[in-house]
């Protein structure tokens, strides 16, 4: 539920009816926006007497949220929530572009393609160190090893990082030493690890699953900020479709949708979605066209001989000529792409 206080109402007069609803158990967000301050009471508010709230001089109008997403809904939040990324914004007029190799290999590479990816324009750089593959045989990543790879990268470059988190084992030292906590496609229903991001401090990043709807997406999202996380930012990168020449198929549509049900910024993955280095400009023009927030791209520095997704990896050329046009619609969609 929802209680919107008149344009005006003191601060005296919000803390008064916070303490109204806190003493019923509610757990009460505020949000306070240009032109009012909106109380979102989270709890069974089925026994709540709407009538009763309504009389109240400084409330404005009483709404139930009937989706099953209460904090992560723009009901509850109108105005975009911007996430602060070590210095990054994502979200509202601030975009913010993710790049870097699928896989951290060796310390050169991981280093070369920071400083590459940076001098392009990239405003965070992304590395995988736990990789979660299909065949077991497959390059598992390089582990924690990895990530210390990893932060000498940010070491040199400055560049805030993100990876991806696959077991609350590692949590406290993702705690530590990580920017920007990945829950990947096929963790987007583990819920105990979405609970175990929701304690921590740092944002997050959750892809979509694979086959997960919008509702289910937005769900995932809950459980993170039900636990008290509410830097979240929500990652399109395709979903399993009946098509076979692409990889995934990129939901555009969930860009808009997800913008209008939910104030959390929305980014786009072009690498996973298409699965083809040549996919990857025209799938990032129109996710920013669609609206997008930012991107997360696959760059590699020899991605002939890549451990992991060489085949959707950009190399920094085309990552170069990338962001120039990215630049461009970015600009013509009213965001700055931040660095
Ligand atoms: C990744 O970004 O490295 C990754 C594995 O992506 P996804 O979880 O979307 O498949
Ligand atoms: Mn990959």
């Amino acid at each position: 539920m929802v209680v919107i206080l008149k344009p005006g109402t003191g601060q005296n007069d919000v803390r008064r009816m916070k303490a109204y609803f806190e003493a019923k158990n509610f757990t009460v967000g505020v949000t306070v926006g240009v032109d009012c301050t909106i109380l979102g009471l989270v709890g069974d508010t089925t026994a709540l007497d709407m009538g009763k709230i309504q009389q109240f001089d400084v409330v404005e109008r009483v709404a139930r949220i009937s989706e099953p997403y209460k904090k992560a809904n723009r009901k509850f939040h109108p105005e975009d929530t911007v996430v602060d990324v070590s210095g990054v914004r994502v979200g509202g007029e601030h975009f913010a572009v993710m790049a870097g190799p699928c896989s951290i290999e060796s310390r050169e590479q991981i280093v070369q393609i920071a400083a590459d990816v940076q001098e392009a324009g990239a405003g965070i750089l992304r590395g995988g160190a736990f990789k979660p593959r299909t065949s077991p045989y497959s390059f598992q990543g390089l582990g924690l090893p990895g990530l210390n790879l990893m932060l000498e990268a940010k070491a040199e470059t400055g560049l805030p990082i993100v990876t991806e988190l696959v077991s609350p084992e590692y949590c406290e030292i993702f705690e530590e030493k990580v920017d920007l906590v990945q829950i990947g496609a096929r963790n987007m229903q583990n819920f105990e690890l979405l609970k175990q991001a929701g304690r921590m401090s740092k944002p997050i990043l959750l892809k979509r699953g694979l086959c997960a709807t919008c509702e289910e997406w937005l769900m995932a999202a809950e459980y993170i900020m039900s636990e008290g996380n509410q830097n979240v930012i929500l990652c399109e990168r395709g979903i399993r479709t009946s098509e076979t020449y692409t990889r995934n198929t990129l939901d555009v549509s969930a860009i808009p949708v997800i913008k209008q049900k939910s104030h959390l910024p929305v980014i786009v993955d072009p690498s996973h979605s298409g699965g083809y280095s040549y996919l990857v400009e025209p799938l990032s023009m129109a996710a920013i066209a669609a609206g997008a927030d930012g991107l997360i791209v696959e760059v590699h520095n020899d991605p002939a001989h890549a451990l992991c997704d060489g085949q959707q990896s950009l190399n920094p050329g085309q990552f170069r000529q990338l962001m120039q046009k990215v630049n461009k619609i970015a600009d013509l969609m009213g965001k700055r792409v931040e660095t």
